[in-house]
Order: C-alpha cells, then sequence, then structure tokens
C-alpha cells in the first residue's frame, strides 16, 4: 500500500513536469533555489576540467561513467571555454574557502552546469547531489536514457559535521562483502563519510590476522544449541577492497577492534591471553561476559600488537576504534596477575587498570600514526593518553567528554541505536538529534565532530538491516549535514516520502518512519481516569483495536477518539488498510489505581536510557512489556529503589503491589526484597510489609513479577513507601559477575 500511494506520487511529478520538476533533496543544503528551465545532459554535452586539477579529473571521470552506465556517453575535456553551449564544468574557480573540504556550489542553466568545490569530496558530494536532481528512476541498474535532464538550480552547501558514520556490526551477524559495499555506496548517496566498521565480538572474530590463524580458523564461528555452526570472516585481501572501494566514495572506513571486553571469541581462539586460561567457546548468547583480556599478562600486550600492526596497514583511516566498553572487572580483581600489575602501577581502581590498559595500546597505536576512539566507558578510570570518546550511554557522557578536553563523537542510545524498534525510536525522534550537548560553551563546540547511527545486530541478520536503518539514516545523514535552523520535521518528512521513490530505485528494503500504531496516554480529567490515544504510523491506515483480549481485525472497533478508562483495561490495536493488516499487534495493559496519578518521590535518579516517560513513570497506570526498551520501564543500576507517593488524603488500603521485570542476560534482576512502609505525615512511617518472590522465580532468566500484599486489614494512611532493595551485584554464575545488576520497575499499583 506503501507503494501505492507512491505511484500516485510518481504521477503528480510526472504531470508536472512541464512546469519546474519538483527537487527533493536529502540531506538539505545550506542553500538552494529553483529556477525555470532545465539543462539537458546527452551525447553531445561536454565534461570539463582546470586541466591540472586531479581531484576535478577523478570527479569527471567518475560522472562521465556514471552517465556512460545509464546510455549517455558524454566526452571529458580538459580546456574550459565558457562559451561554448552544453558543458558540464569542475572548477576550484571562485569556490569560498568557506565551503571547506567538503562543500559544494552547483549553478544549473539551460546553457551550463558550473560545479565549484575546494577539493574532491566537494566535487564529490556535488554528483550525489545532480543524481538526487535526477528523476528516481536513474537509479535503476537497468535504466537507460538517450538524454538526461536536470532542473535549473542554484545550490551552495557544505556539512555542518565532519564526522558522519554509521556503525556496522558484522560480528553478531556476519555480512557479505557485497552487502557491506552496498553500505558504503547507501552511505556516500547520503553524504555520509564515515563506515565504522565492528569486525570483533565475543560471538565472532571476523578479520583475517596473518600471525594467528586461530582467531578466524577458530574465532570466527560460533556453534549454536541445536549444532549447527554460524560465521564468516573477511580475508585481509576482502578488506583491502573494502577500503579502497569506500576511498572512492569518501567514506573512511574506521575498524573497531574490542579490548579488554567483547573478546570471547579471541579468547576462545587463545585461552592463554585470559586471567583463567581455561578454554572458552565463541559465544552464542547476547551480552557482556566476565571473561576479558587479561591485562596482568604481557603476552596480552605483544598479541594486541601484532593484531593492531596488521590493522593499520590494512586501514589508512588515521583513527582505530579499540571498543573499551562493558568490561566487567570481575576477572582482573580475583587474578593474581592482574592484582598485581594494580599494585606495580600505583594504581587505585579496576577503573584506573582499565585506563592503564588503554593508554598503553593507544600509546603503541600513536607510534604507527594512529589516534584511539573508545566508547565513553574509557573515560571511567581518567581519560586515556589523547583518546577520543564515542558517547552512547547518553548525551551527557558527550559533555563529561568535552570536559576532558577529549574530541567526541556522539551515538546516544536514545536516538542512534537503529537496532532498537521503530516504536522506541522513530524516524521523527532521530530527526530531534542534536550532537552537541544543551549549554556546551563556545569554545568547545569544535570537539563535536559529529556522530553516528549504529546498527547493531544481536537480532538483525543481514536480510533485516535495510529495514532497521531505512528510513532513519535520512534522518541521521540531516541531523549530521544540514544546520539546525534549516531542519523542521514536518517539511523534511514531505521529502522523506518523495525519497522512497529513490530508496526503491535502490533496491533499499526500508522499514516504517513509526510505529503503526503508537500508544499515546495521560491521566483523564474525571477523576481516576486514563486517556489513552491511539496514532497511526502513516496516514493511510486506520486502527482497529479490542479491549476484552481479542485479537483484532478489521471488524474491531474502528478507533475515532481517545479511548477514557476508568478501570483495568488491555487495549489491543492493529493497523489496517484496505481490511489488510499492516505490521504487528500491539498490546497495552493500564491499571486504574488508587495511586495512579498521585505525586510520587523519588530517592534514585531514573537512568536517563529508562526513564519510564517520566518521574511519574510508575504511577501512570501502565504496565510494561517483556521489553526492556519499551519505554514504560523505569531503572536505576546498582541502587535500591525507593518511591514515597502522597494518595492526598488518608485512605484504607486493602493491597499494594509493585511490577519488576527480570532479564537475568541483560544484568536486570528481581529485587531482593520490597518493604513497604505507611505514614499519615511523611515523616513517621510503619512497615505493614515485606514482599518476596518464590526462588523458582527468581531462577527464570526472563519475566514480569508483581511483588504484593492483597490482603491486608485495618490499614489506613496517606503516604505509602515502597523500598526495593537491589540484589547486589550479579553473581558468580553469571557471565557479567561482579557487575552492578539492574533494577527496572514498571508501576506501583495500591487498592
Ligand atoms: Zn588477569
Amino acid at each position: 500500500m506503501r507503494k501505492v500511494s507512491l505511484s500516485i506520487v510518481v504521477l503528480t511529478v510526472l504531470l508536472s513536469c512541464n512546469k519546474t520538476s519538483e527537487v527533493n533533496l536529502i540531506p538539505k543544503p545550506v542553500s538552494f533555489q529553483q529556477r525555470n528551465g532545465s539543462f539537458t545532459i546527452n551525447g553531445k554535452t561536454k565534461i570539463k576540467i582546470d586541466s591540472t586539477d586531479s581531484s576535478a579529473f577523478e570527479n569527471a571521470v567518475h560522472l562521465v561513467e556514471l552517465f556512460k552506465s545509464k546510455g549517455v556517453s558524454c566526452t571529458l575535456e580538459t580546456t574550459i571555454n565558457h562559451d561554448s553551449p552544453n558543458n558540464i564544468i569542475f572548477t576550484r574557480t571562485a569556490c569560498p574557502d568557506s565551503l571547506g573540504a567538503e562543500g559544494y556550489m552547483i549553478d544549473v542553466n539551460p546553457k551550463a552546469i558550473t560545479i565549484r568545490a575546494n577539493q574532491s569530496a566537494g566535487f564529490f558530494y556535488a554528483i550525489q547531489t545532480l543524481r538526487q536532481l535526477m528523476p528516481a528512476d536513474f537509479e535503476k541498474n537497468d535504466f537507460r536514457a538517450k538524454s538526461l535532464t536536470i532542473p535549473c538550480v542554484v545550490i551552495v552547501d557544505k556539512p555542518r559535521f565532519s564526522w558522519r558514520g554509521l556503525n556496522l556490526d558484522c560480528c553478531r551477524h556476519f555480512m557479505t562483502k557485497d552487502f557491506v559495499k552496498r553500505y558504503i555506496d547507501l552511505l556516500a548517496y547520503h553524504k555520509m563519510n564515515v563506515l565504522h566498521w565492528h569486525l570483533t565480538e565475543d560471538q565472532g572474530w571476523r578479520i583475517e590476522i596473518k600471525k594467528y590463524p586461530k582467531l578466524t580458523e577458530v574465532g570466527a564461528w560460533r556453534t549454536n544449541a541445536d549444532g549447527t555452526v554460524y560465521g564468516g570472516f573477511y580475508t585481509q585481501d576482502d578488506i583491502r577492497e573494502i577500503v579502497a572501494y569506500a576511498a572512492k566514495r569518501h567514506v573512511m572506513v574506521v575498524p573497531e577492534i574490542e579490548m579488554p571486553g567483547h573478546s570471547v571469541a579471541a579468547l576462545a581462539a587463545y585461552p592463554q591471553l585470559s586471567c583463567t586460561g581455561k578454554p572458552l567457546k565463541v559465544e552464542t548468547n547476547w551480552g557482556v561476559f566476565k571473561d576479558i583480556y587479561c591485562v596482568g599478562n604481557d603476552s596480552t600486550f605483544i598479541f594486541l600488537q601484532d593484531v593492531l600492526s596488521e590493522i593499520v596497514d590494512l586501514f589508512p583511516s588515521p583513527y582505530i576504534h579499540i571498543g573499551g566498553d562493558e568490561a566487567p572487572k570481575y576477572r582482573w580483581e580475583n587474578c593474581p596477575k592482574c592484582r598485581t600489575r594494580l599494585r606495580m602501577e600505583k594504581l587505585n581502581s579496576y577503573e584506573e587498570l582499565q585506563r592503564y590498559f588503554i593508554s598503553r595500546i593507544a600509546k603503541f597505536l600513536e607510534g604507527k600514526g594512529k589516534t584511539i576512539i573508545g566508547w565513553d566507558e574509557i573515560l571511567e578510570g581518567g581519560r586515556p593518553h589523547n583518546a577520543m570518546v564515542q558517547a552512547w550511554r547518553g548525551i551527557d557522557r558527550a559533555s563529561e567528554a568535552l570536559k576532558a578536553n577529549a574530541p567526541v563523537i556522539v551515538s546516544p542510545t536514545s536516538h542512534c541505536y537503529f537496532d532498537y524498534p521503530v516504536e522506541v525510536t522513530n524516524l521523527q525522534k532521530v530527526y530531534s538529534f542534536d550532537p552537541v550537548p544543551e549549554n556546551t560553551v563556545s569554545e568547545k563546540i569544535d570537539l563535536v565532530l559529529g556522530g553516528e547511527c549504529n546498527m547493531w545486530t544481536e537480532y538483525a541478520p543481514q536480510e533485516t538491516v535495510d529495514s532497521k536503518v531505512f528510513p532513519r539514516l535520512l534522518a541521521i545523514s540531516e541531523v549530521l549535514w544540514t544546520y539546525p535552523n534549516q531542519r523542521e520535521y514536518p517539511e523534511f518528512l514531505k521529502r522523506v516520502r518523495y525519497h522512497y521513490n529513490r530508496l526503491d530505485a535502490l533496491g533499499v528494503n526500508y522499514g516504517f518512519e513509526q510505529s503503526a500504531v503508537e500508544f499515546k496516554s495521560s491521566i483523564g480529567d474525571v477523576k481516576n481516569s486514563i486517556v489513552v490515544e491511539l496514532i497511526k504510523g502513516q496516514d493511510n491506515l486506520q486502527i482497529q483495536y479490542t479491549t476484552n483480549g481479542d485479537e483484532p481485525t478489521a471488524k474491531s472497533t474502528l478507533y475515532r477518539k481517545p479511548i477514557v478508562l476508568t478501570a483495568n483495561a488491555t487495549i489491543k490495536a492493529a493497523a489496517f488498510n484496505s481490511g489488510i493488516r499492516v505490521g504487528e499487534v500491539f498490546e497495552r495493559t493500564f491499571v486504574v489505581t488508587k495511586s495512579l496519578g498521585k505525586p510520587i518521590e523519588l530517592s534514585f535518579k531514573p537512568s536517563e536510557k529508562y526513564m519510564g516517560g517520566g518521574l511519574q513513570a510508575l504511577v501512570d497506570g501502565r504496565l510494561g512489556t517483556p521489553k526492556y526498551n519499551d519505554g514504560i520501564w523505569q531503572a536505576v543500576q546498582g541502587e535500591d529503589m525507593t518511591v514515597t507517593i502522597d494518595l492526598g488524603s488518608e485512605q484504607q488500603i486493602s493491597s499494594v503491589a509493585i511490577g519488576f521485570l527480570q532479564n537475568i542476560p541483560s544484568w536486570i534482576f528481581l529485587p531482593g526484597s520490597v518493604d513497604v512502609f505507611i505514614s499519615v505525615d511523611n515523616s513517621t512511617f510503619k512497615q505493614i510489609a515485606q514482599l518476596d518472590c518464590p526462588d523458582s522465580i527468581r531462577q527464570q532468566p526472563m519475566l514480569i513479577y508483581r511483588f504484593n500484599a492483597f490482603t491486608l486489614k485495618n490499614i489506613k494512611g496517606r503516604f505509602l513507601r515502597f523500598v526495593a532493595h537491589n540484589p547486589g551485584p550479579c553473581p558468580d554464575w553469571h557471565p557479567a559477575s561482579g557487575s552492578p545488576t539492574w533494577l527496572f520497575a514498571d508501576e506501583v499499583v495500591v487498592e
């Protein structure tokens, strides 16, 4: 049905071609003017360059080849005669310095196209813009024409940020060489210039290292529970081919070689590099694992330096990403060699020991002319030697990097994680991203190099990657290229809808802009009620829903106006188009209780990533789903959760409950116990219950459990306090043993 509406767009464009054809560029340029008329490219067109200019020359050749592949043969000339008609001119003349290395100007009039740029990248981006000025069909592999027309325009353009990246995780799921090249093309088409290539992980080592063949013989393959073997790797020839392919398209490939954590695949190949030296298997589960490189072991550094020496020879990028994230310190704390290292280096903590590790690698790489990038955890023991930082746990981590005077690449989970479903991070959310933290002082703004979107692939085999990356990549490309005063979501969305033509022609299997159905709820004006709005993901859809537990069908109640709930209810809703369901069934449960919407006080600062929708999350009437990132759960790590609710007046209490999520692989545990107190004055509290749960529940890796007391008698009061006790660090048997656990709560229920 998306295709139907698009063909209407195509038709409209064709009909309007006689006037001025509509232009929709993504990312949007700094300045753009459309004029009457057009320029026609045909066999008589000459592509001309300043004879001495190799950067213009390579791009002119590129353009000649591009047109030729579409059936239009132009000639290339190295003399510029502005008077002769039908020229496409590449020149540096009169290109302002302020456009920098990547900026460009295009002037299309009926007689000539003039492209000005200072450097090769600028000419290249001008060509990408020319492509978007042509009909969408131009991008089809089998498109052939005798001539091409380009509308008359004047464009001046340059990027806001120099670092515009996509992080592609080819470890959790392997991606073929051709697929990676295709993504380089798609990045370049949208004027993005960094492929951050995640090449080593717990679940697979993906790059051939000549000196350590077992890294790919053993480390590139994992054996699933059902006995099937999964894996793959890139040979050094593959890597060189991809890097060269990217360089031609002005995409820098930055390899990520993870250390000291996320290294189980390497340790499975060479167990002597771990603290225990015991055999390990390449991981098949997702998560964070306690076995990491032993920092007390000199052979670890010899190994990593050998590996990095080969990496440095393969990747011309001046940057090497060394990971540095999610490294539990449990093994180090229990390893005699690591403890000796801590003592000998006079360090005060295992975070400082990690800093020692990273700094040692950073200095080694500096000797090879490379700067390291690490995830924001690398700041925890102090900024390692000259490190650049990639902020991921929140925009505030970017502020911390700036405080440490570290150049920063910003890619917070809140806006830039494209493995998250669109229900959590929709197109508009991505578009609202700004890499520069609020209140950044002007002298530090230049330390913000730009941003990246991250495509982690735990749950995304290659064939699903398009639908997660697109259309969200269009938003990130504009966030990173276009200046904020030029950006407005409704106008962007119009261009996106037009751009789908191009993505279709490019063979991109894009996904949704937002969830087909979104729930939005608020506390109602009527006493103790919740107002639930159902928002459709696309204009051409309608929503049908049920409140009796049945699956919604095209015959279920049509959503017309907000639903007012005065009692507990589960709403199941789905979007339909001409009677056919689009996307999945969405389900939310709401509870209408005495505590609904009442003032609440928290003893803790909820995680920025898991706010649950705000400080009122625990009394908003919404029950959580099994997904920890559904936007309903409120979370805190390594702390107790104490919440105090003011019921407004003294009331009889007959039952209390509070819901928690358990997701053990993700370090989310049920609380050890929950104490419940009552007070009339918010100062003297009396305990009324201690809530616990059976061991059989605690042993289940994933579930939702409501700690409750349903038969309270003779309890009266106004203030209720719940104290949920953090169960302590991840236990010994846990892959991340020793790391602080999370508490995830959704709702307090008081009757
Ligand atoms: Zn050790």
